[in-house]
């Protein structure tokens, strides 16, 4: 399989790695959004958020609190923004799951989405819709 982010892993294409351990690995992103943009991923490939077993989206979850926090305070940012992409429509790029950290600062920059409006009753439409998809999934994915 072709994936850039296993060739990190590997040691087969070069990185600034800030961080790894038996589950996960850090490296900056070679094309930051702010400098000390950093990329934390586990060392198993999993395509996307939806893929990754429980057990290894905690080892995730943590490396990220302990990454982020070292980042952000290296960089002196005012705060961070945490983004993983899932999917081509959500701006995923490389198909090894990832998250982003993106150092923030006051004023530098905004995401500015085309933000929409629900009708009348329709915020109910769909919160009724995904609360009928959740008890349908529920069983199979609590156990
Ligand atoms: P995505 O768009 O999939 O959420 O993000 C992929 C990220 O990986 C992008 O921000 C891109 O700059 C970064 N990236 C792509 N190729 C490489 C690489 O070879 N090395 C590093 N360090 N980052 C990469
Ligand atoms: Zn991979």
């Amino acid at each position: 399989m072709d994936c850039i982010f296993c060739d990190i892993i590997e040691g087969r294409s070069e990185a600034e790695i800030l961080y790894q351990d038996e589950n996960i690995i850090s490296f900056l992103d070679i094309r930051p959004v702010n400098y000390g943009h950093t990329l934390v991923i586990t060392k198993k490939h999993f395509d996307n958020f939806l893929s990754i077993p429980p057990n290894e989206l905690n080892y995730l979850m943590k490396g990220m609190q302990f990454v982020a926090s070292a980042v952000i305070k290296s960089v002196n940012a005012d705060g961070f923004n945490l983004i993983l992409n899932s999917g081509k429509a959500a701006g995923q790029t490389i198909f090894h799951f990832h998250f982003h950290i993106i150092p923030r600062y006051l004023n530098d920059f905004r995401f500015k989405p085309d933000f929409k409006r629900y009708s009348d009753g329709a915020i109910k439409e769909f919160a009724d819709k995904i609360r009928s998809e959740l008890n349908k999934q529920k069983d199979s994915f609590y156990g």
